[in-house]
């Protein structure tokens, strides 16, 4: 298991912790430890926009059976995949830009 894994698992936890009534004791500090996870992944997507590029594990291009190569269709060869978080952080500026 992935550290990234660790981290997807534990939010799913506390997220189910946060809003159901398993522990109505704890439901507090999940909130207060979802908003935390929030708040790092943000700074993470901030300071890292890209992350790699799943189907071609971040090398941007695939072998063939005979040796040949082909670049990766969803990276353009890049390798590099704009992260989920920051997307939505685009498109956040881009809305205050549009209201102004
Ligand atoms: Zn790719």
């Amino acid at each position: 298991m992935t550290p990234a894994t660790v981290v997807r698992l534990t939010a799913v936890a506390l997220a189910i912790v946060a809003v159901s009534d398993v522990a109505p004791q704890a439901r507090g500090h999940a909130w207060l430890a979802l908003t935390a996870l929030a708040l790092v992944y943000g700074l993470a997507c901030w300071a890292f926009p890209y992350g790699k590029c799943r189907p071609c594990k971040g090398m941007g291009r695939f072998h063939g059976g005979l040796g040949g190569i082909r670049l990766c269709k969803r990276c353009d060869g890049s390798g590099l995949k704009l992260r989920a978080g920051r997307k939505f952080l685009n498109s956040l500026r881009r809305h205050a830009r549009r209201g102004r």
